[in-house]
């Protein structure tokens, strides 16, 4: 018997209510798992946490949280809570970092043609790898002041950073139709030459892998004329946050989007998206994408009854989209949050 611990941090908004639903799979298929179970220990961290203690990642919440090397994240943040200088709140981030969490696995999968806003789409099925401890994000935590005559953000590679981001998408794409799009602004910013560069000497070590190399502004493009030629696509922080909503809406929204941060040790699995405000308290989120959150991290553990796990919760959650009622609000359909997740249960 193996047991599996995970520390699971809900959050704020609707993290809380998507969570519950991605626990509720979790058991449905640890039930029907042999020698694996599951053991979860919740964490309270984000604006709600900051607002009861003034930190809203208290450092021993994070030492205890780093004790558990699979995590389940709902949301975090609110617009309403904010630093004195402006900023959100951003525990998810601060624990990326910290955890070292290079690689931000986003998964596209088309469940039905119905749910694509592009007509005609089938075989939606890429997965988005974004560069999550550096790029664009790296002056996130500066000071600065809106009185300045300027303020500068810096993008900074590192030749290891890019390295193992590119690594892990080349070895993901081993696994799947084995192409890699490598998306940058070589034309424009050094720090994208040089990511460029990275990217052609690793390539060298894949020669059964084909390669593409695209600008960002036209990978916008291509993923809105072309999405089904996308296998795995890899690129820096900020590149990664923006085309990951994009390829999201590409599916359905960004409640079918689940997410993986990977690193040497720990991995944080999450939805997507935000705390979503103008929904939180509803009852309407959609929980698919942090039920397909759960199986990432079913895959992750690399067991092979967790393996087994992770395909059980993707063919549910095909069956439960095979029929065209089964759908929440933001899908144009009439589900409450629990009624999708117990829809997905039943199904499995
Ligand atoms: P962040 O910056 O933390 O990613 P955000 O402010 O960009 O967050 P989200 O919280 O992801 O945005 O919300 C963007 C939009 O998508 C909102 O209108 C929200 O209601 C909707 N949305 C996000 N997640 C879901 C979900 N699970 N179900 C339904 N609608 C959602």
């Amino acid at each position: 018997m193996v047991n599996y611990a995970i520390a699971v941090l809900p959050g704020d908004g609707i993290g809380p209510d998507v969570v519950a639903e991605g626990l509720k799979v979790l058991r449905a298929v640890e039930a029907k798992l042999n020698g694996v179970t599951f053991s979860t220990v919740e964490f309270a961290v984000g604006a709600g946490e900051y607002l009861r203690s003034g930190d809203p990642l208290p450092e021993a919440t994070f030492a205890e949280i780093a004790k558990h090397t699979t995590i389940l994240l709902g949301a975090m943040g609110l617009p309403s809570i904010r630093w004195a200088d402006g900023r959100e709140m951003a525990p998810q981030i601060d624990i990326r970092e910290k955890l070292g969490l290079y690689c931000g696995l986003r998964p596209i999968v088309l469940y039905h043609p119905d749910d694509s806003p592009i007509k005609g789409k089938t075989a939606i099925d890429f997965a988005l790898v974004r560069e999550s401890t550096e790029g664009l994000f790296v002056s996130r935590l500066e000071p600065y002041s809106l009185e300045a005559d300027a303020v500068t953000d810096r993008l900074r590679i590192t030749r290891a950073g890019a390295e193992r981001v590119i690594r892990s998408a080349f070895q993901l794409a081993a696994g799947r139709r084995k192409k890699v799009t490598l998306v940058d602004k070589a034309n424009v910013l050094p720090s994208m030459a040089y990511f460029r560069s990275i990217f052609d000497q690793i390539a060298r070590e894949y020669p059964e892998i084909a390669t593409e190399r695209v600008y960002v502004d036209a990978c916008a493009l291509y993923l809105v004329q072309r999405p089904e030629s996308f296998d795995v696509l890899v690129t820096e922080n900020m590149f990664g946050d923006i085309l990951s909503d994009l390829a999201a809406a590409l599916v359905g929204g960004m409640g079918m989007a689940p997410s993986a941060d990977i690193g040497a040790s720990h991995a944080v699995f999450q939805p997507s998206h935000g705390s979503a405000p103008d929904i939180a308290g509803k009852g309407i989120a959609n929980p698919v994408a942090t039920i397909l959150s759960v199986a990432l991290l079913m895959d992750w553990l690399e067991h092979p009854e967790t393996r087994r796990g992770a395909s059980m919760i993707r063919q549910a959650v095909r069956t439960v989209f095979s029929d065209p009622s089964s759908r929440t609000a933001d899908m144009g359909g009439q589900l409450t949050t629990t009624a999708m997740g117990d829809r997905v249960v039943a199904a499995i």
